[in-house]
């Protein structure tokens, strides 16, 4: 994938053709990727194209316009300033699509952080460290791990079996400091009793 924040093309390296910063449209095939949920564009869902000039060439990456919306409201914004359509297609109020970004907000922002303990509601998790399934019932413990995603490297909460934290902890690609562990479990476990912890605490065991 090319880097897209350097080689950017030569100011004589001029685009044949001039194309505007933002396009909507109804996607005309089902043939394209959204950027943002990675998934297909269906043929007729609107979507944003926004302008790339990159090494290879200038053009649009694509994304659903709801995704945008979520994840990149100044883009959206921006394309709805420029009137970046055809007349005659019709594109939702900017004021719904700002909703869009607000409910995705405040659900990033009541995500658990982790690391927190809880039971598994079903059978049919696994430890990410083992790759073990994590029986109904049980307790799991979920911490950060480092992943690398299309290149980017980010951060994952992933599901460990108590008993496989402390080597889960010690792992080069663990993003869960092992300084302070217990208390933020702690903190960060609050619907769970003082005894629940300690149950925990103890069938974890020694992190060092
Ligand atoms: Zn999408
Ligand atoms: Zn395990």
């Amino acid at each position: 994938m090319p880097d897209t924040n350097n080689d950017m093309p030569s100011e004589d390296a001029a685009p044949e053709e001039e194309l505007a910063p933002y396009l909507i449209e109804a996607a005309r095939s089902s043939r394209s990727k959204c950027r943002t949920c990675k998934r297909k564009i269906d043929k007729d869902l609107l979507r944003i194209g926004i302008l790339l000039e990159g090494p290879y060439g200038t053009g649009y990456l694509w994304h659903h316009l709801t995704c945008a919306a979520r994840r990149r409201f100044e883009d959206v914004e921006a394309a709805y300033e420029d009137v970046s359509w055809d007349e005659g297609l019709e594109v939702p109020q900017l004021a719904e699509l700002k909703k869009l970004q607000e409910a995705a907000e405040k659900k990033k922002a009541d995500k658990k952080e982790a690391p927190w303990a809880e039971r598994a509601k079903s059978g049919r998790s696994k430890c990410k460290h083992c790759e073990e399934p994590i029986a109904k019932d049980s307790w799991r413990i979920i911490l950060d791990r480092e992943v690398e995603f299309f290149g980017q490297v980010r951060t994952a909460q992933v599901n460990i079996h108590p008993a496989c934290v402390a080597a889960e902890l010690a792992s080069d690609d663990c993003a869960t400091e092992i300084d302070g562990f217990a208390d933020l479990l702690r903190d960060n476990s609050k619907v769970l009793s003082e005894d629940d912890v300690t149950e925990i605490l103890e069938l974890i065991g020694e992190l060092y």
